[in-house]
């Protein structure tokens, strides 16, 4: 991975609001417009409304207008790799193009895979 976006992710995570799990994760989502939008987890004391960092990052981007991405690269500084939950897949197909490509790191190892792989089939209406 580029130095440049690691420091920036390394950056972020220190932005994770994750008191409960410690469980730092943040997204860095690549939009078609060229702008790029950073996500992080944040915890709630009522776990459930607890929010991903990739959701994060996509709900933001989109509301900023943006609605074609390029990928998303998720990051921890965790021993366990931040692979994206059922919920955050989901999400992202709304919105996931044909070439949309999706890293996952942590300091020891990094995937990166087309959306389809993650997620094959996606619920649309
Ligand atoms: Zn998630």
């Amino acid at each position: 991975m580029d130095k440049k976006i690691l420091d920036t992710l390394k950056t972020y995570a220190k932005n994770s609001y994750s008191p409960y799990s410690k469980y730092k994760v943040v997204a860095m989502l690549f939009c078609g417009s060229g702008d790029v939008y950073m996500g992080v987890n944040v915890e709630n004391a009522s776990y459930s409304v607890t929010m991903c960092a990739e959701r994060s990052a996509l709900f933001s981007a989109v509301s900023n207008g943006e609605r074609k991405f390029e990928g998303i690269i998720i990051y921890s500084p965790s021993k366990v790799m931040p692979y994206p939950c059922g919920a955050c897949l989901q999400a992202l197909s709304e919105f996931a193009g044909r070439d949309f490509m999706v890293t996952v790191a942590n300091d020891r190892e990094e995937i990166s895979a087309n959306f389809k792989e993650f997620f094959p089939r996606s619920f649309k209406l």
